[in-house]
């Protein structure tokens, strides 16, 4: 459905532990640049991050891009997991491992709770993957209100290094 409202910014972060991760991302992200009712206004990095959850498989690739789109939440989620599907996504077990996973992050500012979205994501907070490649991006977005390096750097336990070109 196209729909008419002002553009909204958002936040998507990408990750990929199957099938050629880094390929997987960066086609995901050339795909993220043409989504309808959307421009692809910034993308950070590439990093490489040890799995949460289950252990026994391969480390990911993660980035997050920023967006500008018309899409509302709901219409930009729907575009999200059909790129997924595209990319061959297996819901196999709980945080295992995939070729694709898009999660909304954060969506103009926006909280809302519904079965099939919540926003802000609710596992920013928990995640450096996340919050590196936003830091990045988005060095003076408040969560809480609290900066996104400011809540990383508590998270220095958990591996993440940022690739090269
Ligand atoms: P996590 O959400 O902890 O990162 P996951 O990415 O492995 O875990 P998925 O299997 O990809 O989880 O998604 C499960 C469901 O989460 C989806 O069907 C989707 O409707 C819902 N969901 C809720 N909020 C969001 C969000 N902000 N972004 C993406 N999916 C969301
Ligand atoms: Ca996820
Ligand atoms: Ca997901």
């Amino acid at each position: 459905m196209t729909e008419r409202r002002p553009a909204a910014l958002a936040y998507i972060g990408l990750g990929s532990n199957l099938d050629a991760p880094r390929d997987q991302l960066e086609r995901a992200l050339a795909t993220l640049a043409s989504l309808p009712l959307s421009e692809c206004v910034a993308c950070s990095s590439l990093y490489s991050s040890s799995p949460v959850g289950p252990q026994d498989q391969p480390d990911f690739i993660n980035a997050v891009a920023a967006i500008l789109t018309r899409l509302s939440p709901l219409a930009l989620l729907d575009q999200l997991q059909a790129l997924e599907q595209r990319h061959r996504r297996v819901r196999d077990r709980h945080w295992g491992p995939r070729t694709l996973d898009l999660d909304l992050l954060w969506y103009d500012g926006l909280s809302h709770h519904s079965p099939r979205l919540t926003l802000p994501h609710p596992e920013i907070f928990r995640r450096r993957f996340v919050l590196e490649p936003l830091a990045e991006i988005a060095p003076t977005l408040t969560l809480d209100g609290e900066l996104p390096l400011t809540l990383a750097d508590r998270l220095e336990d958990q591996t993440l290094s940022r690739l090269g070109e």
